[in-house]
């Protein structure tokens, strides 16, 4: 049987080497370069790669094609794929026709890299043999070919979740569902949730659903279709059947041995969005029958994620916070929401479609300096004219950090949280977060 992965990163690379480790046939290719590091793998497995443009008319021979999530499914080729009845997978998919292990999969619009490292540690600390794969880490497909884990924590995004067909999570987790990448869903917001909903296909009486009680989104589809797994909701409030909540500042997680117990102020990881993720972890950690105590030191102790409301340093008695990794709104409303200081808020880049209204009274409590940080800020400008905030316009990040250190005051907190994608000034989210950290340190 003919395979053809299209795309040569991380997700093509290891469905690749899973294809050939398989016995079968397998061709990879990219319209565009193949990273050094992934060629070189290619060529020790002796796969038959391309780059820079794809050989359409063997492409379409394929009996299976598995296609990396970055690639639309609107892409020229794709198109020709589907009239020819060629099915076409994700690696994720690929990957769990030959899987053993138990998996945890974990999606949602806001919070998933956290959840999925905060979980991965818990599994890990208490001793499991577990992988860490998915949109963190190494590919899935190149784990199951090359490791023997009995456990795997997987971040899955929606584009992977689109092209997964038979795949089933035995533990899944839906964190939230908000509009997003709505560009890749016909700008209809109900493809997108359609997508999110697949993370619980095909399970079972014996898998587990855990999902955010409160998003309306959710509870609407839950309605709708009918969940065999398990449910496990988590929730602020206390309901019968929530499997965890909060409770006079304490979070309670159901556990076969009584509920675990735990100040909110003894988690590691801060505000109110991180209390969801540390109860989405909990709840598929008592699902692997973790003990109460192990998860209750692994929750106190995780050192976060870089560019997750991650702390820089203090310059003056001010806090700088490098919250680059919000590239939305709503991420930068849980970002504001838990500041407990004044705070000097940068934001800008590239705008994907935002309501800066959704955050305006967050702005008007907690904020008293805004710094615009793009290449146009025309949209922010226009938006916060006329309003009570003053700001500033910059154009480089030089110049944005340099402006926060003179309107800061001791006490304050400096946050990036761009609510926009990085694009007009910097490689990705990581380079605006880094350079953020290096000026901040040469300040
Ligand atoms: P993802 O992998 O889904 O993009 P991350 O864990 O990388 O999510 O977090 C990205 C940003 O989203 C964080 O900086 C934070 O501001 C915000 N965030 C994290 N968890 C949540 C949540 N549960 N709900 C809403 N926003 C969140």
């Amino acid at each position: 049987m003919s395979i053809v992965v299209l795309g040569g990163g991380e997700s093509g690379t290891g469905a690749a080497v899973l294809a050939k480790v398989k016995g079968l046939d397998v061709f990879l290719s990219d319209a565009g370069k193949i990273p050094e590091k992934y060629k070189d793998i290619l060529n020790q497995y002796q796969i038959e790669w391309e780059e820079n443009g794809h050989s359409e008319g063997r492409i379409l021979l394929a009996k299976e094609v598995v296609k990396s999530p970055g690639i639309p499914s609107k892409a020229p080729l794709i198109q020709k794929l589907k009239a020819l009845g060629t099915p076409i997978i994700s690696e994720i998919e690929f990957a769990g026709r030959y899987n053993k292990a138990k998996t945890v999969c974990i999606t949602g619009s806001n919070g998933k890299t956290t959840t999925t490292m905060l979980t991965y540690n818990i599994l890990k600390e208490a001793g499991l043999n577990v992988g860490l794969a998915g949109n963190v880490g190494k590919s899935f497909a190149l784990q199951v070919a090359t490791e023997n884990f009995d456990y795997y924590v997987i971040e899955l995004s929606s584009f992977q979740l689109d092209n997964m067909y038979d795949f089933k999570a035995d533990i899944s987790v839906l964190l939230n569902i908000t509009p997003d990448h709505l560009d890749r869903y016909e700008y209809k917001f109900q493809n997108y949730i359609d997508a999110k909903m697949r993370i619980t296909q095909n399970q079972t009486e014996e898998d587990t659903f855990i999902y955010w009680n409160d998003d309306e989104n959710i509870q609407r589809e839950l309605d709708k279709i009918g969940i065999k797994a398990q449910k496990k909701p988590f929730s602020l409030k206390k309901t019968n059947l929530g499997s965890a909540y909060v409770t006079e500042d304490k979070l309670c997680i159901n556990t076969p041995n009584g509920p675990l117990m735990m100040p909110i102020e003894e988690l590691a990881i801060k505000g109110t969005h991180n209390i969801y993720n540390s109860m989405a972890a909990a709840i598929s950690a008592v699902s692997v029958n973790i003990e109460k105590e192990s998860i209750r030191k692994s929750l106190s102790n995780f050192s976060g994620v870089e560019h997750r409301l991650e702390p820089v340093c203090k310059v003056r008695g001010v806090q700088y916070i490098n919250d680059s990794k919000a590239t939305n709104v709503n991420s930068c409303w849980y970002a504001l929401e838990s500041m407990k200081t004044p705070v000097v808020l940068i934001l800008g880049g590239t705008d994907k479609g935002n309501d800066y209204s959704e955050i305006e009274e967050l702005i008007n409590e907690k904020v008293h300096y805004l710094i615009f940080m793009g290449t146009d800020n025309s949209k922010l400008e226009n938006f916060f004219a006329n309003k009570k905030i003053p700001y500033s316009s910059c154009s480089s990040l030089e110049e944005a950090v340099n402006k926060a250190y003179e309107v800061a005051v001791k006490g304050d907190t400096v946050l990036l949280s761009p609510c926009c994608a990085s694009f007009d000034l910097f490689k990705n989210y990581e380079d605006r977060g880094r350079k953020f950290k290096e000026a901040v340190r040469a300040l």
